[in-house]
């Protein structure tokens, strides 16, 4: 039976670059693992964010548009990206946000402490305390490893029609519900990262996209195999999946859901070192094969932008 081990990647929208950079590596410390472009538009950058090798389940990705125009957090919509800190490590990010000016508020949700805070394009990011999933190694700024973020623990969704999102996270993906409290609905992936998701009954406003919005969220397939399996599966099931598009570090379907959310179910490898190695990776402008005739052209268009520690960490 086709399943889903959870979250492989979210992808969002913002509107710059280096404060993304000085924020999602600077302020969470987490790896900054690949800087390309985006595939559709090159003249956009696509950066990744994830732990030190960029392991499914830990990749926050953003296209990084200064004309882009502001969205609207809503339905249709991934709402709240969960990350997970290490037990014990709450009261350090606490203070690390509030060292960086960033207002934070505590939300308890299934016996879970959760601190919820925004980017600064406006996304909405919450920390929990859990033992699972490996420590992240990659230490940076002033995140060492004993609190680095490990990866994610899950998302909310804010499905348009949550009945209809249930319907596809249980009955196409596989996850299991496991408890509703409040206006929470609670599923359950197996793997050890990205494996929990709430979905919130109570929807508000409509989404809109743009920047400061979540664009797609990734459900991890084990290989290219596996894929084309679920491929057919979402066929059966009546949805309409994209052919299979080739994203250089996984290979992806996309489709909507009825709740009105892209998702996306995208191969584990080839992974993040297939064109650059570990100890190296979010340095270079990395380009697909088709578009390196092109570097030239593209490093002069992009923004220029750097990988640095803040000011408060130094
Ligand atoms: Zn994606």
């Amino acid at each position: 039976m086709q399943k889903t081990a959870g979250l492989h990647h979210i992808t969002a929208m913002v509107n710059d670059a280096q404060r993304n950079i000085d924020f999602y590596a600077g302020v969470l410390g987490l790896r900054l693992i690949k800087k390309t472009i985006n595939f559709d538009r090159p003249e956009v950058y696509h950066l990744y964010f994830g732990n030190e090798t960029g392991d499914p389940g830990t990749v926050i990705t953003f296209f990084p548009w200064e004309k882009q125009l502001k969205g609207r957090i809503g339905t249709g919509q991934v709402g709240v990206t969960s990350y997970i800190i290490p037990k014990g490590s709450l009261p350090f990010w606490e203070s690390r946000l509030k060292k960086f000016n960033i207002e934070t508020q505590v939300f308890i949700r299934f016996g879970e402490k959760y601190l919820k805070f925004h980017d600064p394009d406006g996304l909405q990011l919450e920390l929990v305390e859990r033992d699972e999933g490996p420590i992240n190694l990659w230490e940076f700024g002033g995140v060492q490893a004993e609190t680095a973020i490990k990866g994610f623990g899950g998302a909310i969704l804010y499905s348009a029609q949550p009945h209809k999102t249930t319907e596809v996270l249980e009955n196409v993906l596989r996850l299991e519900c496991i408890g509703q409290e409040g206006d929470f609905l609670r599923f359950k992936a197996e793997g050890h990262l990205g494996n929990t998701v709430d979905i919130q009954l109570n929807p508000t406003v409509r989404g809109l996209m743009g920047a400061g919005t979540v664009h797609h969220i990734a459900w991890r397939a084990k290989d290219e195999e596996d894929l084309l399996r679920w491929r057919l599966l979402l066929h059966d099931k009546g949805y309409y999946p994209t052919e299979i598009r080739d994203r250089n570090y996984f290979k992806a379907v996309y489709f909507h859901e009825e709740g009105g959310i892209l998702f996306e179910i995208a191969t584990d490898p080839p992974g993040f070192s297939v064109d650059e190695p570990v100890d190296e990776l979010g340095v270079k402008l990395m380009l697909p094969s088709w578009l390196e005739s092109k570097r030239e052209e593209l490093e002069e268009t992009l923004p220029p932008v750097e990988l640095r520690v803040l000011e408060g960490d130094k």
